[in-house]
């Protein structure tokens, strides 16, 4: 079986350690593999569309030394309709607001469930209990999405598609066969497991590259602008340094070039994490 990976920046703020850790990841599992890598831009719930940001991308993942094997469609500009048809017994229409939500401990309790409204957001029934998530890393961890998350909104009240949809409908089409992203999706992954098998599709394999946090002890985020590859790389940094960087966060001891990552590189000797950025 080809393997076939992708890389799945959303174009809302520059790239920086802790993104470069999980594409860095999703690069080295699928050149270990001799598999595929797929480029997709993740634009489908952007307010704003920020060309000037997903060009950054393009330029500060060549920058570190990573490249694709195929390009494919914007999420912006496909079609979900037809894993929406096929998702329609899983799912139901929901009238709340956002502040009935709040004050209802934040976690959306699944209130319309049995409503049968016929307008509002169109949300996926989880099924009640824990989901497993096989990590190629973590082994198996124990999730329960629908206590700490609540069903997902797959199509928001003003018609525009969910990330939860988007994303598992785009892996289902790409054929992409293993997903390996940041450990802050691990809920999500307990999420997508069974929007997956509600689609009748065996789901890909998982891989969470640890966390990276700032001085802060905080997930990296848009604050951090330091750790932004581009800020880096106007301090001096090299892509060797970003390479000896993150090599240790994936399990690899330092290697200043791809190549020699790809060759060091282990899925199951990932390690959880949290790290710090410098
Ligand atoms: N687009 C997401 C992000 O940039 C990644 C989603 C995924 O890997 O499934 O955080
Ligand atoms: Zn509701």
């Amino acid at each position: 079986m080809v393997i076939v990976g992708r890389l799945a920046p959303t174009p809302s703020g520059h790239l920086h350690l802790g993104n470069a850790v999980a594409f860095v990841g999703a690069w080295l599992s699928a050149r270990a593999a001799g598999g595929r890598l797929l480029l997709r831009v993740e634009d489908v719930d952007l307010e704003r569309a920020r060309p000037d940001v997903e060009a950054a991308h393009r330029e500060d993942l060549a920058w570190l030394g990573l490249d694709w094997d195929a390009e494919v469609l914007r999420q912006s500009s496909r079609s979900y309709a037809e894993a929406l048809a096929t998702l329609a017994p899983h799912t139901y229409r929901c009238t709340c607001t956002r502040a009935q939500i709040r004050d209802t401990g934040g976690v959306y309790q699944g209130t319309c469930r049995a409503a049968g409204h016929t307008e509002g957001a169109i949300r996926f029934r989880l099924p009640d209990g824990p989901v497993v998530v096989h990590d190629r890393a973590r082994g198996e961890v124990v999730v329960e999405p629908a206590r700490t998350l609540g069903d997902p909104v797959l199509v928001r009240r003003d018609g525009v598609v969910a990330y939860p949809l988007a994303v598992v409908a785009d892996d289902v089409r790409d054929g992409v066969t293993e997903v390996v992203r940041g450990a802050d999706l691990l809920e999500v992954t307990a999420v997508q497991l069974p929007v997956w098998a509600a689609l009748g599709r065996a789901p890909p394999t998982w891989l969470h590259t640890p966390l990276v946090l700032g001085a802060d002890g905080r997930k990296l985020s848009k604050s951090h602008g330091s750790t932004e590859l581009r800020a880096l790389r106007a301090a001096g940094w090299t892509p060797s340094d970003v390479w000896r960087q993150v090599s240790p966060w994936l399990g690899i001891d330092a290697v200043d070039r791809p190549e020699e990552a790809v060759a060091a590189f282990a899925a199951a000797a990932v390690p959880p994490g949290p790290f710090t950025a410098p």
